[in-house]
């Protein structure tokens, strides 16, 4: 009992440090993805800036090469003019990386008398020609007859607005110095190509390629929002609340590495350098050209936000937000250790249970063990005393000797049911034993088994109450090992349950949604059984604490011989019980109908 108790209070303790340590690993794995969460959302952030920043470098570095390309210096004469156009556009579709940005020429010149006059170029005949207004060519009109500075970009259109200026020393001196420019040129970009071609091209080499777009790319007019120029990507869960990047483009920026570009033939130039390329952006087809145009051609340094970019990319993750994916990412990574954890401790748990089960079934097995040897010993010392007196001589009235007969015979049966139980037990357990399948009326086993029992209820003076309903439909099963059952569950009824001197058996139907049922209970007025008993008191050599250290002989096979059976003819066994009032044991057997004879096997 005390190495019990000790087994008992170390399992606690197992169990008790390993909670312990499992609500510590808990807590340190909680803190360590928060952290780590926290990491990976800046991590993505950066990034994620990085890429729309470089995207929009490579849109504003096609702008810039544009203006570049078309910034020129007033010639003589309109021949000069044509000229200077066809050989700019010439270079232009021969060394731009994308010659298809640039689709039409304008020239909008200032006349005499404060009008303005549209010249189109025709770049296969080579000619200007007056021609009409577009409504983006008119607003662009309307902004050159304001006062005040040209802005050189116009998202109308889209395209650039170039003063064609007079080269310094022409202008030297003349008043022209001081005027502003007569002639304009507007390099009307091609929307088509912008959103069919070159946005999802640098979006599939920034942001990745196709379907696999980690990101929800949109561009929008800075100052008209609502309006969607062009969109990419997965479609984000939410638009609720800020983009993940915001950038601008369509913007007039210098850059650098694009000084001293001259655009000829690709043949007569030299090998460009290349361009480092963002830290952890995704190697891409190299779209652009290097070589710089000359310094002069540098766009001017932006004057206002508008300059800085027309459009305005936002990148959202399809999530809703960088945010709300890390949230839900820290949630998945949190749901996963806490599994494991919970994994661990049910392991650890289970451990526990099953060790101290075998604990319980090593004690049990002793217990039998001992519960067997002791009563085998009785029968066995009465037989050889009896023996011993019969061969001495020393009785020798007939009557005397008859009933050393008897008890011989009585014990040695109680020896035969002992070993029976136990080959049924040890039967039952490896699977070997096998009953008969035959159709057997339940009253006739219940009949017999309480006249197997009558002199010990007799010897016990419990009074006894039966009530069978004969009227019953047959079992399919063993008629010997039903009866065993009967018996053993009467015997206990008496062992457990004389103090309260009544014994009551019943046999009935009950009809259920299947075939119905035979049941047969055995029901004493005794002691009863602990609640906290009920669920072991099936299981092999297992006898409650109270009857194990008292008078009460048993080897705690008993019921597990009941349910083995039972449960071999299909049927099960139920107990209800109540402290001090009683217990009642019933068996539930399988009602044979005719009907069900194929499904039986019969
Ligand atoms: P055994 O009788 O050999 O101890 P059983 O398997 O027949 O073994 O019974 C297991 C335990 O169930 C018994 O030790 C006893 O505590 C309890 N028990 C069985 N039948 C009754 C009963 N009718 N009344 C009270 N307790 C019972």
């Amino acid at each position: 009992m005390r190495g019990s108790r000790a087994s008992a209070r170390s399992s606690f303790a197992v169990v008790g440090v390993s909670v312990t340590l499992l609500a510590v690993l808990a807590a340190l794995q909680y803190r360590w993805i928060a952290r780590l969460s926290e990491a990976e959302r800046a991590r993505l952030e950066a990034r994620l800036d990085e890429t729309a920043a470089s995207f929009c470098e490579d849109f504003d570095r096609q702008v810039a090469r544009a203006y570049a390309a078309f910034s020129l210096t007033a010639p003589d004469d309109d021949a000069g003019l044509t000229r200077l156009l066809g050989d700019s556009i010439r270079k232009w579709r021969v060394s731009a990386p994308f010659p298809e940005l640039v689709r039409d020429l304008y020239v909008i010149r200032r006349q005499p008398a404060n009008d303005v006059e549209l010249l189109c170029f025709d770049e296969t005949v080579r000619t200007l020609s007056p021609c009409n207004w577009s409504p983006a060519l008119l607003a662009i009109r309307r902004h050159l007859r304001d006062p005040g500075p040209v802005s050189a970009l116009d998202e109308e259109l889209p395209g650039l607005v170039l003063a064609i200026h007079q080269s310094p020393a022409a202008a030297a001196g003349t008043a022209d110095a001081r005027r502003p420019p007569r002639d304009h040129l507007i390099v009307g970009f091609d929307l088509a190509f912008i959103t069919g071609t070159l946005l999802p091209r640098l979006s599939d080499a920034h942001f990745g390629a196709g379907d696999r777009l980690a990101y929800a790319v949109k561009i929008t007019p800075t100052d008209r929002p609502e309006l969607v120029v062009f969109s990419a990507g997965p479609a984000p869960g939410s638009t609720v609340g800020e983009a993940d990047a915001t950038h601008l483009l369509f913007g007039l920026r210098a850059f650098p590495d694009l000084r001293g570009a001259v655009f000829e033939d690709p043949q007569s130039t030299r090998p460009p350098p290349r361009q480092r390329r963002p830290e952890g952006a995704e190697p891409r087809q190299d779209l652009l050209d290097q070589r710089p145009p000359p310094p002069d051609q540098q766009p001017p340094a932006p004057r206002d936000r508008t300059e800085q970019g027309r459009w305005t990319l936002t990148a959202r993750h399809p999530a809703g937000s960088l945010e709300q994916a890390v949230a839900s990412a820290r949630r998945r990574n949190l749901g996963i250790s806490l599994a494991v954890l919970a994994m661990l401790g049910a392991t650890t748990l289970l451990v526990v249970v099953s060790t101290r089960r075998a604990q319980r079934l090593a004690r049990q097995q002793m217990d039998f063990v001992a519960a067997v040897s002791h009563e085998l010993r009785t029968p066995l010392t009465a037989i050889r005393s009896a023996g011993q007196n019969l061969a001495d001589g020393i009785i020798e009235d007939p009557e005397r000797v008859r009933s050393y007969g008897l008890l011989i015979e009585r014990e040695g049966r109680r020896l035969t049911e002992m070993l029976g139980r136990v080959l049924t037990f040890a039967g039952i357990r490896s699977g070997h034993q096998s009953y008969r399948r035959d159709l057997v009326a339940v009253p006739g086993i219940v009949d017999a088994a309480i006249e197997d029992c009558r002199l010990v209820l007799q010897q016990n003076s419990v009074e006894l109450e039966v009530k069978i309903d004969r009227d019953l439909p047959p079992v399919r099963g063993d008629a010997g090992a039903l009866r065993q059952v009967v018996t053993n569950l009467i015997d206990n009824a008496i062992k457990y349950g004389a103090a309260g001197r009544w014994l009551g058996v019943r046999v009935g139907f009950r009809p259920t949604s299947g075939r119905g049922e035979v049941l047969i209970s055995v029901s004493d007025r005794g002691p009863g059984i602990h609640r906290r008993e009920l669920p072991f008191i099936f299981e092999p050599f297992y006898r409650s604490a109270d009857v194990a250290s008292g008078a009460v002989q048993g080897s705690g096979l008993g019921l597990a011989v009941v349910r083995g059976i039972v449960e071999a003819h299909a049927g099960r066994v139920t107990v209800s019980s109540r402290p001090g009032r009683g217990t009642t044991f019933t068996v539930h057997l399988p009602a044979f109908r005719e009907e069900n004879r194929e499904l039986d096997g019969t």
